[in-house]
């Protein structure tokens, strides 16, 4: 609820904090138990600094974050230690992720060490157990990461992220790295996992094509704010945000000769150092007007569990 995370930008000699870069910027939302909240916006949105204070790697500059009932957001590390292994992360490079000095089986068997009182031997069944589930042979365990392909890296990532049997995983364009031909086995991989576990997935992505069969429901954000909010099937039949409308134009689909008009994204992403006044997308919106300059959006329900924040949609 109203999470905000702002970075100060040191300058001058004495490296005082001279602004913010306001990469979350009061950002609320909710992800129920055993859905996929997809969350979509372009590099530089905020994405993977919400999910990193969503899982408190990081702790929020103002807002409050609940996992399970409890107010986490600003619980000390010993005090997060018990609730660690109900929220892990999936990351989007399985190169620089995985240590490459560990075998596969110490990776894997790294969790389980630091969080369960498990025996050498329970442990080892647990990874044989993992590997098996991400379609990897066990007998390979004491191998390497260099020695795997990407998409091979990206799930011992998974099965190091499932060890412990976690609640909640944020997934931070975990295919993003891998080829197109590799990317839709490793999606297919973790809807298989995530009914297997009764996982709940926070599915970050830089593009709307991504998120599309493995979503519930689908947020999209633009410079550190949520721009709109609806269930996956709502958000493509009837984007309202001219933000996701011009994602979707983007979006090569069948359906995409439909009457909506392309809008076609113009320039840069500003700085979130220095965001536009009022609504933050003003800069490359084609229907900006007066208001958009002076009053930020709020972003209000317009139809069932979807919600738009965009003055052209908030009469007044
Ligand atoms: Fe465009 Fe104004 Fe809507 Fe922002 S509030 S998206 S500038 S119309
Ligand atoms: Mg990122």
């Amino acid at each position: 609820e109203h999470i905000k995370k702002y970075f100060p930008i040191k300058g001058g000699i004495f490296k005082r904090a001279v602004g913010h870069v306001k990469a979350v910027d009061d950002v609320s939302f909710t992800v129920k138990e055993g859905e996929t909240l997809g969350i979509v916006g372009e590099s530089g949105s905020g994405k993977s600094t919400l999910g990193r204070v969503l899982l408190r790697l990081l702790e929020p500059t103002e807002g409050t974050i609940k996992f399970q009932g409890l107010d986490i957001s600003h619980w000390s590390d010993r005090k997060l230690r018990p609730i660690r292994k109900d929220m892990q992360m999936v990351f989007q490079d399985p190169y620089g992720s995985l240590n490459s000095r560990m075998s596969v089986k110490e990776l894997i068997e790294e969790p389980l060490i630091v969080q369960t009182g498990l025996s050498k031997r329970e442990r080892e069944d647990r990874v044989v157990e993992m590997l098996e589930k991400v379609g990897l042979n066990p007998e390979d365990r004491l191998k390497y990461p260099h020695e795997f392909s990407g998409g091979q890296r990206q799930r011992i990532g998974i099965a190091r992220a499932l060890v412990l049997n976690p609640k909640l995983v944020i997934c931070d364009e975990p295919v993003s790295a891998l080829d197109v031909s590799i990317q839709a086995q490793v999606l297919n991989l973790m809807a298989d996992l995530q009914e297997e576990f009764h996982l709940t997935y926070l599915f970050i992505a830089h593009d709307l094509s991504v998120v599309k069969h493995i979503s519930d429901r689908i947020a999209v954000m633009y410079l550190g704010r949520l721009v709109e909010i609806a269930p996956k099937k709502e958000l493509y039949e009837n984007p309202l945000h001219p933000y996701t409308r011009a994602l979707l134009s983007s979006v090569p689909s069948i359906h995409s000769r439909k009457r909506r008009e392309k809008i076609i994204l113009q320039g840069d992403l500003p700085s979130p150092a220095n965001p536009p006044s009022g609504c933050a997308f003003r800069t490359r919106c084609p229907f900006a007007h007066d208001r958009c300059a002076s009053e930020r959006p709020e972003l209000l329900p317009k139809a069932d569990d979807h919600y738009v924040a965009c003055h052209l949609y908030d009469e007044k």
